[in-house]
């Protein structure tokens, strides 16, 4: 198994979320990014012209009737990481500030 680096979400029925991962495996060098459904064993080889998203939309839809509101996202530890810094940014400034008139 790989590290999720993208994942593409769809809503199905009742509004459940699908979701189909961006794995990358560093254990081949060069590393290979496979795609796969977190919901069944469908795994295809990334080794094609289709565009990824519409490779996993299709999937979403066709298989599990997953056919609105198709998203994708970087996996959630590079966006915790990305708001976590600017608070902390923002809290250093105000720091300094206070230091600086106090
Ligand atoms: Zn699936």
């Amino acid at each position: 198994m790989g590290t999720p680096i993208r994942h593409f979400t769809a809503l199905g029925p009742g509004d459940a979320v699908f979701t189909v991962n961006i794995e990358r495996d560093f254990r081949y060098d060069p590393y290979r990014d496979f795609l796969v459904c977190t919901h069944c064993d469908w795994a295809p080889s990334l080794l094609t012209r289709q565009r990824i998203i519409d490779m996993a939309g299709e999937h979403l839809a066709t298989v599990h009737g997953a056919d609105r509101g198709l998203t994708q996202q970087e996996n959630e530890s590079f966006a915790t990481a990305r708001r976590v810094m600017l608070p902390l940014a923002a809290l250093v400034l105000i720091a300094v500030l206070v230091y600086a008139f106090a």
